[in-house]
């Protein structure tokens, strides 16, 4: 009997030893911040992209990067920083949000937003809104000063307003090179949608996703980047994760919770979760596209299945990289 219990004593003991190692290690290397951003995937062949032009999204996706760290520096939290790093791209008409949405079918820009915070699981978003300048802010605001979650229309454009949200005239998204899209109506040639996840310095999580959803749309759709567990998820216990492709798939295959829900229940890493979702799961039911996703620890993906992804990330260590084809 003492030698039962001198064995079982030994067991929780080099158990609980174990258990605090762990902990004590991953939140020894866990660095202060880390940010991860998009700016679309889809298909991107490098002799049709001059030079030039691959040198501005370069550009843009590093100033994203550098205001969302000197925020995380001034202490700002992982929500502010998503909105204020999505806030530069939406302002850049390089990419397939706010300025430089993309064309519905009818010749309208439309455009679905969403945001969330890991450690409330508070969430908010805006969907098919066609005035509304950064529709990132108006989620936030949805998430924040209101008792629902997702607004959508002329209903999410009277609350910007009424919230003091900038409103812009429809011409305002009008770009000359998505009027021409449209008029060759090549869905999967269209990428930019943009996303940031954040781990900030209090190790809470966020992500956030703004796009003009998909060239070519008909009345009325709405994509996966508003709608939470699909293009947006953050909880702190798992992941933020922040998608972008074919969104009728992301939607049916609940992308962003399903990596973090691998992860919950199933012991999965983050890139273990991230690559079965998007290089099996959605790849198989032919689903193009990509997420970006940090965890509790600072570990990130940025895991796609088409061509290439703009994306990026920054972390307090030091390191950081900037990458749009697939062979980078
Ligand atoms: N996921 C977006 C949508 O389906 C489009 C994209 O990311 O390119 O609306």
């Amino acid at each position: 009997m003492k030698n039962t219990l001198s064995i079982l004593f030994m067991f929780v003991a080099v158990l609980l030893s174990a258990c605090s190692r762990d902990v004590h290690e991953t939140e020894r290397t866990r660095p202060e911040y880390v940010i991860v951003i998009h700016g679309g995937a889809g298909v991107m062949d490098r002799s049709r992209i001059t030079q030039e032009r691959e040198e501005l999204y370069r550009s843009k996706l590093n100033e994203a990067l550098e205001t969302g760290e000197e925020a995380l520096k001034n202490g700002d939290n992982a929500i502010s920083v998503v909105t204020k790093v999505i806030n530069v791209l939406e302002d850049s008409p390089l990419f397939n949000a706010g300025k430089g949405a993309v064309f519905t079918h009818d010749g309208y820009n439309e455009l679905d937003a969403s945001i969330m915070d890991g450690k409330t699981l508070n969430a908010g978003s805006v969907a098919g809104v066609r005035d509304i300048r950064n529709p990132i802010n108006a989620a936030k605001l949805v998430m924040t000063n209101s008792e629902h979650v997702m607004l959508s229309g002329p209903g999410a454009s009277r609350f910007a307003r009424e919230n003091g949200i900038e409103l812009v005239d429809s011409s305002y998204f009008f770009t000359v090179e998505r009027w021409r899209a449209l008029q060759r109506t090549i869905n999967d040639e269209e990428t930019g949608t943009v996303g940031c996840v954040v781990l900030d310095k209090d190790g809470n999580l966020a992500a956030g996703t703004s796009t003009g959803g998909m060239t070519n749309k008909k009345y009325g759709r709405i994509g996966d980047s508003p709608i939470i567990g699909a293009g947006t998820y953050a909880n702190n216990a798992t992941c933020a994760v922040s998608a972008t492709g074919h969104g009728e798939y992301f939607i049916r295959y609940t992308v962003a919770h399903d990596i973090s829900t691998l992860m919950e229940y199933r012991g999965m890493s983050l890139s273990e979760a991230a690559d079965f979702v998007i290089l099996q799961k959605l790849k198989e039911a032919g689903g193009s596209g990509g997420i970006i996703a940090v965890d509790k620890m600072g570990n990130i993906s940025m895991s796609f299945n088409s061509q290439g992804m703009f994306r990026g990330f920054l972390k307090s260590t030091g390191e950081r990289g900037v990458y749009i084809f697939r062979e980078e």
